[in-house]
């Protein structure tokens, strides 16, 4: 019933005529104009969406990795951070509960959204990213400071769901349980402890913005992100299920924790002055007031009920990083040459000078493997061409890549 008239196309679901749409598109047996079109995409999504989500229902229990084997996992790629690794585990694991719980009984287990703080490059992000590869669930890192309140220059907050969305093909049941992790939190702390004096707005804007998505809501998401597009649909995400996981650094809490401790003990606060192994250690006692007092809302901070801290690495945790995690760099390097037909062997003093320029050049972890790869670049570029089966990496080879970049290489080889 697609023509009514001779040369005139009719669309077989609204019995519009070809002038009437903008597009009409013929098929076998009939015809389907561009709006109608547009409907079926949308009842499709809609209807395969609900699908998706009623097979997604149920979780498995006994097939959910426990805690300690969550821990364990994370024993395998994290080194030390032992305090974090447990909380994060139960989190995880009670999270998937929550996920479980059928909605019959009185008690409603809440979400265990997580903050961790520890100095940057410690591992925050590596944890967060090590959890979602085990339980298989869509991922998502977003940098806060990129974060600004709709309106201004940035990204809105939405713009985190868009990114999580697209971790599982827009599969909105997917992205629905998730885990987004947030980095450097910190930075849109409210500047100054008393807001009516240093209000900082846009910081708190951000907070006010992320604490909807934090607590639970449907939140309309511009698939693209960004607000260039205002004509795109938006999609519907509901955020009830999608564990957070926030991380920062708050240089300078351990003043803030020095000062709620000595008040506590002697009535007066004289934590000023901390030396640097105090301030390590005063991490260990970090406490909601403190995330108060360092600006972030009372809302925020409530609604990240798990609150733990990464330890700072000391010189023994960065030669382990080099060496013992599964994908270390130093098994990296081995495994790269080894398909070259070349076995790498790594001199003991040489592991020991890299992590002490790691050190003396302030750079944690990341540097690690900067400093490696400077090592170890004019030994990649010639090792495939020479056809030697074994090289030997030494301590003198190590100083004169590092203090020399252009050097002529493999003069250890043997
Ligand atoms: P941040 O705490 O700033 O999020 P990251 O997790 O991004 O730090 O760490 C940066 C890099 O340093 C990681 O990719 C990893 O290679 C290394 N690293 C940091 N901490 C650890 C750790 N505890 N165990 C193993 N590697 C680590």
């Amino acid at each position: 019933m697609a023509k009514k008239k001779e040369n005139t196309l009719y669309c077989s679901f609204c019995g519009r005529s070809d002038r009437e749409v903008e597009l009409l598109l013929p098929g076998m047996n009939g015809c389907i104009c561009n709006d109608c079109a547009e409907r079926a995409v949308e009842l499709s999504r809609e209807y395969l969406d609900k699908m998706s989500r009623s097979m997604l229902t149920d979780i498995d229990m006994d097939s959910l990795p426990k805690p300690a084997e969550i821990k364990a996992y994370l024993d395998e790629y994290v080194i030390g951070q032992e305090t974090a690794k447990r909380y994060l585990s139960v989190a995880v694991y009670n999270h998937y509960k929550r996920l479980n719980q059928h909605h019959d009984d009185d008690i409603d287990i809440e979400k265990s959204n997580i903050i961790i703080v520890g100095p940057t490059g410690t591992g925050k992000t590596l944890l967060a990213k090590t959890i979602a590869r085990m339980l298989k669930v869509p991922f998502a890192i977003v940098d806060a400071t990129v974060l600004t309140e709709a309106g201004y220059v940035g990204e809105d907050i939405e713009s985190l769901l868009t990114r999580l969305l697209a971790a599982c093909d827009y599969n909105v049941a997917e992205a629905e349980r998730g885990i987004v992790f947030i980095d450097e939190i910190d930075k849109i702390a409210r500047k100054g402890d008393n807001p009516s004096i240093t209000r900082d707005v846009s910081g708190e804007g951000v907070q006010q913005g992320l604490l909807k998505l934090l607590e639970g809501s449907v939140v309309n998401v511009p698939p693209q992100g960004g607000r260039k597009h205002p004509e795109q649909k938006m999609i519907a995400v509901d955020t009830k299920n999608i564990l957070f996981i926030c991380g920062g650094a708050f240089e300078g809490i351990e003043r803030k924790i020095a000062q709620r401790l000595n008040t506590h003990v002697v009535g007066y606060g004289a934590g000023n002055h901390v030396s640097k192994a105090d301030r390590d250690k005063l991490l260990h006692f970090v406490a909601p007031q403190d995330l108060r007092s360092y600006g972030l809302i009372p809302e925020i901070i409530g609604r990240l009920p798990i609150l733990t801290n990464l330890e700072p690495l000391d010189r023994d945790a960065l030669l382990r990083i080099l060496t013992e995690p599964k994908n270390a760099i130093v098994r990296q390097y081995k495994k790269l040459l080894e398909m070259d037909g070349v076995e790498l062997v790594i001199e003991d003093d040489v592991l020991g000078f890299i992590v002490d320029k790691s050190i003396e050049y302030k750079l944690g972890a990341r540097g690690l493997r900067s400093l490696f790869e400077t090592i170890m670049i004019d030994v990649m570029y010639q090792a495939p061409s020479l056809g030697k089966k074994r090289y030997v990496l030494t301590r003198e080879f190590a100083e004169h890549q590092l203090s020399k970049s252009n050097f002529e290489v493999l003069s250890e080889v043997s």
